[in-house]
């Protein structure tokens, strides 16, 4: 029997997903379960989305028990996904063809749509982890798409500071973000649709953040355009972070929507990447102060940590052109 259940942190007034049975999920070197041929996937396909085999939420939950009385317990109810962007097992977002990138942020949108439809789903969340260091445990290029019965902590923090800039300043606290950063000294590229930033208020090391210059609030709203100047912006932001030292750089990318049900006019949808190399042989931890207090330390003024990236940047736009793709808009110089 497992168990798939939410249980209430209530210090924190958020939800931790607790799912039985997921211990027996495979680790790394076994047979790669996404390349074409596999059960999973078949044969004959670009990119293509998923049932996660081991999900932490279920269309079929089960509770363990009657919670405490200091706490609440509800159903683990929600859907894994997982978003397979290419049949070679290889890669990342700048090996990958444009083709197959334009393909993967529609299917993220639609899959937004879709999950969205159900009445249990309140947040749709897409995410992309890489590399062993951020503790992945199959090498072949795919990201992740959480169905949550729940809106999560950091979302009801940025949709409630959202809405209080609203309130204070009027108009869009990211629209105004885009229109001073894009001529600003930690814009890193920018097209048509969308900019490229290190933010004033970065947190993990090489954070960077994509912001549509439109302001609106879901994936699944992006025009067809959008979508393919944002798998332009996503291609050009990976070939910069691979272009930053000698190696893959492993990172953490998320996708920050607004919730499904309801309606939430003052957020404004943006991708974030997080990335844990301070330098080539040095990593930041998320340790004491950071995850014991949520207070980052930043051990270099962002200004100056905007030119390596700005470098790389250069380098990460003459490794695309080498491979055949020609980037859509600029970097800043
Ligand atoms: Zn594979
Ligand atoms: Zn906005
Ligand atoms: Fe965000």
């Amino acid at each position: 029997m497992s168990f798939n259940e939410i249980r209430w942190h209530p210090l924190l007034g958020t939800w931790v997903i607790v799912a039985s049975g997921r211990a027996t999920r495979p680790w790394r070197d076994v047979k790669c379960p996404f390349c074409p041929g596999a059960p999973e996937t078949g044969e004959g396909w670009d990119v293509i989305s998923l049932d996660n085999r081991y999900p932490s939420l279920s269309t079929t939950p089960v509770i363990s028990a009657e919670p405490p009385s200091f706490s609440e317990v509800k159903p683990g109810y929600g859907r894994c996904k997982v978003v397979i962007e290419t049949p070679d097992h290889e890669g990342d977002l700048d090996t990958i063809s444009f083709k197959n990138v334009a393909k993967y942020v529609e299917i993220l949108g639609k899959e937004t749509e879709e999950l969205s439809k159900d009445p249990g789903i309140k947040y749709v969340a897409p995410f992309r982890n890489k590399g062993e260091l951020i503790g992945v445990s199959i090498h072949h290029p795919h990201s992740q798409i959480y169905a949550l019965p729940f809106v999560p902590l950091k979302i009801e923090r940025e949709l409630d500071y959202m809405s209080r800039y609203n309130k204070a300043r009027g108009g869009c606290l990211i629209c105004d973000v885009v229109s001073e950063e894009e001529r600003g000294r930690r814009l890193l590229y920018s097209n048509r649709d969308f900019i490229l930033i290190l933010p004033y208020y970065v947190q993990w090391p090489h954070e960077c953040h994509i912001y549509p210059r439109r302001h609106l609030q879901l994936l699944s709203e992006l025009t067809a355009d959008e979508r393919e100047n944002l798998a332009d912006v996503l291609m050009v932001s990976v070939s910069m972070y691979n272009s930053l030292f000698s190696f893959s750089l492993p990172y953490m990318m998320v996708v920050h929507q607004a919730p499904v049900k309801g309606s939430y006019p003052e957020y404004h949808l943006h991708i974030e990447f997080y990335t844990i190399h301070r330098y080539a042989d040095k990593l930041k931890y998320a340790a004491g102060i950071e995850w014991g207090y949520w207070a980052f330390t930043y051990d270099e003024l962002p200004e100056n940590r905007v030119l390596e990236l700005k470098e790389a940047m250069q380098k990460g736009l003459r490794r695309l052109r080498e491979r055949g793709y020609s980037p859509r808009g600029n970097p800043s110089l």
